[in-house]
């Protein structure tokens, strides 16, 4: 049995951004017109991973330790709603909570719940937010368990409990109804983009029109970077031993968000068990798709949806994947093993540009 990556898929992802990258995606000199302050460029640790922010260009009187208070606290209300690693999140509470009434929620956690069941949904079940119970059982969630494969008896027990049809959501006023008690939501596909869009709409609350902030591996951006020109994202290329990257994706305004199956994995018996599980089948998946990255130029929350749907398209591999993403007409990147080599697959949005 070989040792387990801890690091989420995206982790490497933001090193690259922040170190790698500088260049591309604005350093920290001031821009032109003298007056200017210097850019700010912030980091630190949410979710098990890193967060960044850079502002090219900000306003007179915001500084750095100003900035990372608010950011710090916009991600602080994030974990408290859809952690399942804080046992006293709202989801956690949600999770072991056991009845099958109307549980009300609150309308943030609503919120990425329905784009959680949306996604599920457009996904034929490949994406499943009630998949914890298996990502639990295989030893990617919170709980701390051996790195082994599941005995069959155990993977339908869990399938048992899954399914995105067995929960019902409430808008007015919010709540989430469950089929069964011991349903348990896992949001972490989704996590990353929310905190990211979240940490979007605190910028715009400052007045901010630049800016790039991002947790690991999902992204999204506004403006200009600190060369006045779009920014640059780089996706890292798939592999567990190194880093680099294998292209740099320019992006005026949105969100890009790569889910990969090459740093949080344990492997038996000479095979790799990833750890996104297919819903429909209870096993860690196992196809050649080793990245999907989705860019969005638009919508309400473009980070979350991103993020979704990529782990969405690996989940389907690399020929499902690719074909769901054309057929709703997004921007996707896809890099899939050959041998020992890589083959690059893109969609027709892709391809336009957003
Ligand atoms: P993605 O592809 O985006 O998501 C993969 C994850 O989604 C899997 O790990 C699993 O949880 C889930 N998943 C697997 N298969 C499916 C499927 N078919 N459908 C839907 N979902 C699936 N990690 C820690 O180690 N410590 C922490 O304290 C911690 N806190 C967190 C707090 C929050 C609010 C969130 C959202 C996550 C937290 N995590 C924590 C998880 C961590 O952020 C991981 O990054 C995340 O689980 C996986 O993200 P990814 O980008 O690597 O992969």
């Amino acid at each position: 049995m070989g040792g387990r990556r801890l690091a989420s898929g995206r982790r490497g992802f933001v090193i690259a951004l922040c170190i790698a990258l500088p260049v591309l995606l604005g350093s920290l000199a001031p821009g032109c017109g003298g007056r200017q302050s210097p850019a700010l460029e912030i980091t630190g640790p949410t979710m098990g991973t890193y967060y960044a922010v850079k502002v090219p260009r900000p306003p007179e009187g915001l500084d750095a330790e100003t900035l990372k208070t608010g950011v710090e606290g916009v991600l602080q209300a994030v974990n408290a709603e859809i952690s399942t690693y804080d046992p006293e999140s709202e989801l956690s509470r949600l999770n072991a909570n056991p009845s099958t009434d109307w549980i009300p929620v609150s309308a943030n956690l609503l919120g990425v719940l329905a784009e959680g069941v949306r996604i599920s949904a457009l996904s034929g079940g490949a994406f499943d937010i009630t998949v914890g119970p298996l990502v639990n059982l295989w030893g990617f969630g919170p709980e701390v368990r051996a790195d082994a494969v599941p005995s069959p008896e155990a993977i339908q027990s869990a399938l048992a409990r899954v399914g995105y049809g067995k929960i019902e959501l409430r808008p007015t006023p919010p709540a989430v109804r469950k089929a069964r008690g011991d349903l348990y939501i896992d949001l972490s596909a989704l996590g990353e983009g929310h905190g990211a869009d979240r940490m979007a709409a605190y910028l715009e609350s400052l007045g901010l029109g630049d800016y790039m902030v991002a947790v690991a591996g999902t992204i999204r951006v506004r403006g200009l970077n600190a060369q006045g020109r779009p920014w640059g994202i780089a996706v890292e290329e798939p592999s567990a031993d190194r880093r680099a990257v294998q292209r740099v994706l320019p992006l005026g305004e949105g969100a890009v968000s790569t889910s990969g199956d090459y740093r949080n994995f344990f492997e038996q018996g000479g095979r790799r068990f990833s750890h996104h599980i297919d819903p429909r089948t209870g096993e860690s998946v196992a196809h050649r798709l080793a990245s999907a990255t989705v860019m969005l130029a638009c919508g309400r929350d473009p980070a979350m949806t991103a993020d979704g749907l990529a782990t969405a398209l690996v989940v389907l591999g690399e020929e499902k994947g690719p074909a769901l993403a054309e057929s709703l007409g997004l921007a996707a990147y896809f890099i899939v093993r050959e041998g020992e080599g890589l083959r690059e697959l893109t969609t027709p949005a892709f391809d336009h540009g957003l």
